[in-house]
């Protein structure tokens, strides 16, 4: 972060400093170019920001870090961000009390509840272990490129129940693709059911913000200027909303997807909305490092997590932390809703908790519906580039490696035009 004043001009230029920003300007330092990167806001992070609120750790919408993502092994210290593992698979909150769905290959212990989980037949709970070591044995790319159709309809088409549907997968996937409804694409599915059998679901012992502050810090010849918004974009130079232009050979853009549209004139980008309350608790409801899935399927809370039992530096000792998210969701009187799903969870104890705040993000992921086809070009030409997660997968895995493509691209072209 620099408090030096605007510079005029610049090799490159990246515009926005989220995850695909940072590992832009990570990767075009290690081909030893130094751009400039402009953040409209007070911070770096984009989406993947916390905040501290008395004495809590907010993360800006529920969310993890998935260990099987390939990218984050290229640019993060793993390591350092002392990741701190959610139990593989999951509770199931239905009809007044939650049972343990989990990977029996990795949990043994956890076969008996989860064969008679009320989720769905013995014969669908045998489709779940045989789709996931399909997957699992089945390169990513090539998952990409199959039959592209909405996920509850490739569900059906495996032979899923209805039950099992609604009980399991609405709540587990529509909460991680932000889509309850299981209308995004199969496509999708399948590589984050590949990802989250391949590896575990994580957060950072403080903060899913660690992931970014920690791209962010390693940067050395980057000059990151915050509360820096840009208004247009036009090839050779980019104009702030305060009137600042500067020029510059190489433009990144690096904002949502709506945004890089809006400035690019690409075709629009839908987004897929999420709401997340958060409330200090002095009792935890549940024990155990388990995301808690809403078993009737109808949300608006479809998942649960009480980030004090996964990491302890999330809430002030002897409180509590819990993240009720609503994917999908942005708008009304979210705690109310939430209050109300959770008081016919967990009882009259709900009435204790101390809400401490609400996110509410109108682009938390781009639409993903059939056909789906990731791996969009980053090149536009005339100096001009795109990444972010709507140029690849709506995920950390997509926002970074769409970063990296991205200053792939620009270092080429400055060499050869060197
Ligand atoms: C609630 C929620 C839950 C999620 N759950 C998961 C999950 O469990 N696992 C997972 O892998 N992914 C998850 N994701 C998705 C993941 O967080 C995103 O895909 C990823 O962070 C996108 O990064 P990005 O760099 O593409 O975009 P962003 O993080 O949005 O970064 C864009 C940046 O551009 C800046 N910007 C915008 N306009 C301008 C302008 N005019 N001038 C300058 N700067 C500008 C913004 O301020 C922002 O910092 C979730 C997202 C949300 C919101």
């Amino acid at each position: 972060m620099t408090t030096q004043p605007l510079p005029s001009s610049s090799d490159v230029v990246i515009v926005g400093g989220g995850l695909a920003g940072l590992t832009a300007a990570r990767v075009l330092e290690q081909h030893n170019i130094n751009a400039v990167l402009l953040e409209a806001s007070d911070g770096v992070g984009g989406r993947v920001r916390s905040d501290n609120v008395d004495g809590f750790t907010l993360d800006r919408g529920f969310q993890v870090l998935l260990t099987a993502y390939p990218e984050i092994h290229r640019h993060l210290n793993i390591p350092a961000l002392d990741l701190k593992i959610f139990e593989p698979g999951a509770v199931v909150w239905r009809e007044g009390k939650g049972t343990v769905v989990g990977d029996p290959f990795r949990r043994p212990k956890t076969l008996f509840s989860t064969s008679f989980a009320p989720i769905g037949t013995i014969g669908d709970k045998a489709r779940i272990a045989l789709m996931s070591a399909k997957l699992k044995s089945t390169d990513p790319r090539e998952l990409l490129k199959g039959q592209d159709i909405p996920t509850a309809s490739a569900l059906r088409g495996m032979g899923f129940s209805s039950k099992i549907i609604d009980r399991f997968f609405r709540s587990l996937v529509g909460g991680i693709q932000l889509d309850p409804t299981l209308t995004s694409s199969r496509r999708m599915f399948d590589v984050i059911f590949r990802t989250l059998a391949a590896g575990d679901s994580a957060v950072p012992a403080l903060g899913m913000g660690q992931i970014t502050q920690q791209l962010a810090a390693s940067l050395r010849t980057t000059e990151v200027h915050l509360n820096s918004p840009v208004a247009s974009i036009a090839s050779g130079v980019v104009t702030l909303t305060n009137g600042h232009n500067i020029s510059a050979k190489n433009i990144i853009v690096a904002t949502e997807g709506p945004v890089a549209s809006r400035f690019l004139n690409l075709p629009e980008v839908a987004s897929r909305a999420a709401g997340c309350v958060y409330f200090a608790a002095p009792h935890a409801p549940i024990d155990g490092k388990y995301i808690v899935l809403d078993g009737h399927g109808q949300g608006p809370v479809f998942n649960v997590a009480v980030m004090s039992n996964i990491s302890s530096h999330y809430a002030p000792s002897g409180q509590h932390l819990i993240a009720a998210a609503l994917p999908g969701l942005a708008e009304g009187d979210l705690e109310a809703a939430a209050r109300r799903q959770l008081r016919s969870w967990w009882g009259a104890d709900v009435d204790t908790w101390r809400h401490l705040r609400t996110y509410r993000i109108p682009h938390g992921q781009p639409g993903q519906d059939p056909p789906f086809n990731p791996k969009k070009s980053v090149s536009l030409g005339n100096g001009l580039f795109v990444c972010g997660d709507h140029r690849d997968t709506g995920s950390i895995q997509g926002a970074m490696f769409s970063g990296r493509r991205c200053a792939e691209a620009v270092a080429e072209q400055v060499r050869l035009s060197a």
